[in-house]
């Protein structure tokens, strides 16, 4: 049984569309993750294999669900689009989750919707087993993220460049409400649906702010820092999100749209691995001043519910342009607090700044691999003398032991993480029918911080023949 608790579908009409799955011919189930299914109280036992199958590919519609897919429009490459929405994805319905919030359970791949426009609504089944894997590590490593729920098989072709096995995947989410979202109403003058959305996010993500007299600031001040936690965050794993558009932007601080993100393997300050990105905009290190962007815009868009009381529009604008000064510290702050500790530093200062950055050219410059460098800095040795010499001294100045320093370091610098060889590695084989290396990897990345020698060739950067230069969006 799965409870569902549906609220989006009460909304106005504007804000989405019905949608019926429709990609499923010969369905398989490849997989069910069933601690989050019981996370979401979603009784799995309650269902034959088939109807597993059924649900997992958008054949059988649970009872209860109320299939739709939401509207919104959002910048693509700095570039508004008025009219996007969800065109491969549909919403079945909104449980409760065992933490008493509520979350999105939405397939991906299922067939067109009303905002399909003239793509296929389909995926193939690379881009459902990369999110499957890539999301669930995401979670492992600590990173907010949106989740796997279910992924199958849909017996269906998918043409693309080839002709490709169709698949869907079940994501779960806190919501999909987006800075696009935002953008849809704003961009038509419609402010009475604006705030609408603006009350029903706040009621959804910060209910606490419900009865707030000023709730639209502090609610906009939330987004923004959970954004900016979550890009820190993402910094200190080496990963592109690759498609940093208003619309992949979740207004939740949750990881959205895993398209063609990727780990880097060797460090680089502006390391692209998207084949559309071809300005580098969406760039590694990068994505700080893009999450402030993409935040610019959503405090345009909600602009006419920011101003307050007795504030002239001027004023308004002075205030949030000040206000966007303090969010670019807040980011620099957090990136500092998350690579000093991955140096074993427990309150880095604006002075360490330089000591981080002699680090990470040198890794630039001698090619070297972000995670298993920075794993292996818990030896308290490293190969420049110069540089460990500065650390050590560092190190030495904070009142912990070394031991503390080590376990620091540990919990923060991951010992496996999901590589991209690996991944192009598992898709390759699943698509043979071979499903051994999508288990493993889902298993080896469970726990990402723990040093186990059994899990040694996933640690491994790829040879030369292996380097994936170029990843492609979920289409
Ligand atoms: P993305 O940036 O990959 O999340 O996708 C951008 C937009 O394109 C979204 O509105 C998607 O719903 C839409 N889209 C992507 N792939 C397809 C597809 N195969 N069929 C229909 N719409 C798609
Ligand atoms: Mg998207």
């Amino acid at each position: 049984m799965i409870k569902f608790n549906n609220s989006y579908t009460k909304l106005p009409e504007q804000f989405y569309g019905a949608a019926t799955p429709s990609a499923a011919v010969m369905p398989r189930l490849i997989a069910v993750n069933d601690s989050l299914a019981k996370f979401l109280n979603i009784d799995l036992s309650s269902y034959s294999q088939d109807d597993l199958t059924g649900i997992f590919s958008g054949k059988l519609i649970p009872s209860g669900a109320e299939p739709i897919a939401l509207a919104y429009s959002g910048h693509q490459f700095g570039h508004f689009n008025p009219t996007m929405g969800d065109g491969r994805a549909i919403l079945i319905g909104e449980v409760i989750g065992s933490d008493g919030l509520q979350y999105d359970i939405q397939l991906k791949g299922s067939g067109k919707t009303p905002y399909s426009k003239r793509g296929d609504g389909r995926s193939w089944l690379g881009p459902v087993l990369r999110e499957y894997v890539v999301s669930e590590a995401m979670y492992s490593l600590g990173i907010p993220t949106t989740r796997a729920l279910g992924a199958a098989e849909t017996g269906e072709d998918v043409y693309r460049e080839d002709v490709l096995p169709g698949g869907v995947f079940t994501r779960v989410a806190r919501s999909h409400i987006r800075v696009g979202t935002f953008e849809h109403f704003a961009s038509r003058g419609d402010i009475q649906n604006l705030k609408i959305l603006c009350d029903y996010a706040i009621n959804r993500h910060d209910s606490d702010l419900n009865d707030h007299a000023d709730k639209y600031n502090i609610f906009f001040d939330r987004i923004f820092k959970r954004k900016l936690d979550l890009v820190s965050k993402w910094m200190g794993v080496g990963f592109i999100h690759g498609v940093m558009n208003t619309d992949n932007t979740s207004i939740s601080g949750e990881t959205l749209d895993f398209g063609p993100c990727a780990f880097m393997d060797h460090f680089s300050y502006n390391k692209v691995f998207s084949s559309i990105d071809t300005h580098g905009r969406y760039a590694y290190s990068n994505q700080g001043r893009i999450a402030v962007w993409n935040l610019s815009v959503l405090a345009n868009a909600l602009f006419p519910l920011l101003q307050r009381e007795g504030e002239s529009q001027e004023e308004a604008v002075k205030r949030l342009e000040s206000a966007f000064d303090d969010y670019s510290k807040y980011y620099d702050s957090k990136w500092l607090e998350v690579m000093g500790k991955k140096l074993g530093l427990f309150n880095a200062t604006e002075s360490d700044r330089p000591l981080i950055g002699q680090f990470l050219n040198y890794l630039e410059e001698h090619n070297q691999d972000f995670t298993n460098i920075f794993r292996s800095l818990n030896t308290l040795e490293f190969v420049d003398k110069e540089f460990e010499k500065e650390w050590l001294l560092r190190l030495d100045l904070q009142e912990k032991t070394q031991e503390e320093a080590i376990s620091l370091m540990n919990s923060v610098n991951p010992y496996v993480i999901p590589r991209n060889h690996q991944i192009e590695k598992m898709i390759r084989l699943a698509v043979d029918g071979d499903y051994t290396l999508f288990e493993k990897l889902l298993k080896v990345l469970q726990n990402p911080y723990e040093e186990n020698v059994s899990n040694l060739k996933f640690t491994l950067p790829p040879n030369n023949d292996e380097v994936v230069k170029r990843t492609f969006c979920g289409t």
